[in-house]
Order: C-alpha cells, then sequence, then structure tokens
C-alpha cells in the first residue's frame, strides 16, 4: 500500500471487516515468548528514536511495554481469554427491555495504537436465556482489548450478545472519544465517535427510541 493510502485509511477509520483480522499462527506463540520478542522489538524503536537505555529511567521501558501489550491492552486477542458467559433460563418469563449502562470503553484505535475510551449502553429483550449483568461489562471489556475499529467493536459485541442470548432482540450503543483525533491529526480535543448496532425487535422505532429515552439519548 502506498503512504498515501496508508495515510487515508487511518484518518478515516476505515474496517476491512467484522472479524479482527488475525495471522493462522497467531497463538501458536505463547504470551511469554511474545513478551520476550516484542521487548526486543520496541528496544529498537526506543533506540531509533535516539533514547540511552542504559538510562534508569528507561531501561525496563520495552519489557513493561510488551508486558502491558500482551497481557493488558491486547489480552481480548486471544479466546482463551474469553470470559465464560454462564446464561440461565428466564424463570421469571422477564420478557421487557433489560438495559446496562455506562459500562467503561477502554480500547486502542488499529489505525494508530492510541487509546479510545468512552461508554458502551446495552440493552436486550429476553427471550428464554438472561445473563448475569457484569458479564455484559467482561464481554465488553474482552472485546474493547484488542486493536479496534469503533464500528467492529460494536458488532462483535452485538453479535456475540445475539448468539449467547439466543435472540437477535440486542442493541449497542459506543460513545467514545479518539485519542488519534483529540491529540494528533486534526486535534479536535472536544468531538466524540457515537455508533449505534441493533438487530431483531430494535428495528421498531418505538422499541429502539425507548432505549435511547432510557440511556439518555
Ligand atoms: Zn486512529
Amino acid at each position: 500500500m502506498d503512504k498515501y493510502k496508508i495515510e487515508t485509511l487511518g484518518d478515516n477509520h476505515i474496517s476491512t471487516s467484522v472479524r479482527t483480522p488475525l495471522r493462522p499462527d497467531a497463538f501458536e506463540k505463547s504470551d511469554e515468548e511474545k513478551i520476550k520478542n516484542i521487548q526486543s522489538y520496541f528496544t529498537k524503536i526506543m533506540e531509533e528514536l535516539g533514547l540511552d537505555l542504559t538510562d534508569d529511567s528507561l531501561s525496563g521501558t520495552p519489557y513493561r511495554f510488551a508486558k502491558m501489550y500482551v497481557e493488558e491492552l491486547f489480552y481480548g486477542l486471544d479466546p482463551k481469554n474469553k470470559p465464560k458467559i454462564s446464561v440461565f433460563d428466564n424463570k421469571y418469563g422477564y420478557d421487557k427491555m433489560l438495559v446496562e449502562q455506562n459500562i467503561t470503553i477502554n480500547s486502542s484505535c488499529e489505525h494508530h495504537f492510541l487509546p479510545i475510551t468512552g461508554k458502551a449502553h446495552i440493552g436486550y429483550i429476553p427471550k428464554n436465556k438472561v445473563v448475569g449483568l457484569s458479564k455484559i461489562n467482561r464481554l465488553v471489556d474482552y472485546y474493547a482489548h484488542r486493536p479496534q475499529v469503533q464500528e467492529r467493536l460494536s458488532l462483535q459485541i452485538l453479535r456475540d450478545l445475539q448468539n449467547t442470548l439466543e435472540t437477535d432482540d440486542v442493541i449497542v450503543v459506543i460513545s467514545a472519544e479518539h485519542l488519534c483525533v483529540s491529540s494528533r491529526g486534526i486535534k479536535d480535543s472536544n468531538s466524540f465517535t457515537t455508533t449505534i448496532e441493533y438487530g431483531g425487535r430494535f428495528e421498531n422505532e418505538r422499541i429502539k427510541s425507548d432505549f435511547l429515552k432510557l440511556i439518555g439519548s
């Protein structure tokens, strides 16, 4: 890809698919091996920038960086880290909307590897299955901890919940600030991005607007 195309794709935050693009050998190496390799690559990057890694303050940075990438910021790449989402039978026969609001989003933009921070609001209308509410937060956290594009993050959460809850009646709204927009490029520190993805009964205008009223949007 030429450099102009690379910049345009990044600045417009265009993603190419709903699935996170992964190499077939993505999980053949252990986390320890990945940390060791990334540590040595990041040492090279810091040296290339002219930094003196014999300085006490900088010497441990490549290791901290590598560990943070593999175990924290991008733990959600590896399916072995996916939270177990246990569902229960909907014994009460509750068939109205259930809303989980203000779920924290800590993610990273896949075009610049800079933070995306914001809130997710999720609603569903139970059929036969219900889910423990904190499990929704865990699922959001898992998908957020990958290099992401906001639209894809919304869709990955939506599809997963639709499968888990065995219903299409799910809605996902995310409002987030992208550091790559606020601190570089256009440098607009006040703007944020909202995405909305839904299916099933949320296609109905009244049900959708009930949800949006509830979340105060
Ligand atoms: Zn970006």
